[in-house]
């Protein structure tokens, strides 16, 4: 069980503070680092919330509860469940999620293969295929998975002067399903969320 030193019902001014700061109450403390999965109104993952921000958006009547942890919250007057999974009463609209240019999200892209020799590996290095020194952009588009062989061959040269080929053109990869909800994941997943999850492909979040 969790102790909430503060009432969440307490309503200061008439209304909630959907973020408890901003006003006395800033400090109710949950140790629920147990994340919740906030869910549009259509269903679709759209968050990763703490127990306590879940908490308040129920109490304010902005989102249902759908799962819960197996220990109780409490408060000084009441015990609430933990969510584990609750659902906004509205919908949310957000704008495209973009892919962040990071190393492991180029090695998914090109499928942990090096794009110049095709062999399959974790060993892998970013190469630029317009080197940096000539002006080239680290953008999508002009970054690769190399491996280190091919790396080193390539060195700072161009395509031609390295008598190099790319197995195909770098592009922007389009966020998946689960982008957000993987990326604000630090723990494993919940068995309640699964069923709103359905094809989440945890081997591909452990293998990375
Ligand atoms: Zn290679």
């Amino acid at each position: 069980m969790t102790v909430l030193d503060t009432d969440p019902l307490q309503r200061h001014n008439g209304h909630v503070a959907l973020d408890g700061s901003s006003d006395g109450s800033a400090s109710v403390s949950l140790n629920g680092h147990r994340p919740v999965l906030v869910l549009n109104q259509n269903y679709e993952p759209l968050h990763v919330a703490t127990v306590r921000r879940a908490l308040v958006l129920w109490l304010a009547g902005k989102a249902e509860i759908l799962e819960t942890y197996e220990h109780d919250v409490a408060s000084t007057h009441q015990r609430f469940p933990a969510p584990s999974v609750i659902r906004l009463f509205t919908l949310v609209k957000r704008p495209p999620v973009r892919v962040r240019l990071t190393r492991r999200e180029v090695f998914v892209r090109d499928n942990y293969t090096c794009q110049y020799c095709g062999v399959r590996t974790h060993d892998l290095t970013i190469d630029h295929v317009i080197p940096r020194s000539r002006g080239g952009p680290h953008t999508w588009e002009n970054v690769v998975s190399a491996c280190r062989a091919c790396n080193h061959r390539k060195g700072g040269k161009s395509l031609a002067e390295a008598r190099m080929q790319l197995l195909r053109q770098p592009f922007e990869p389009r966020p998946g399903r689960y982008y957000v909800v993987e990326r604000l994941l630090r723990t494993p997943v919940h068995e309640s969320w699964l069923k709103f999850l359905p094809d989440l492909d945890v081997t591909r979040r452990r293998s990375r």
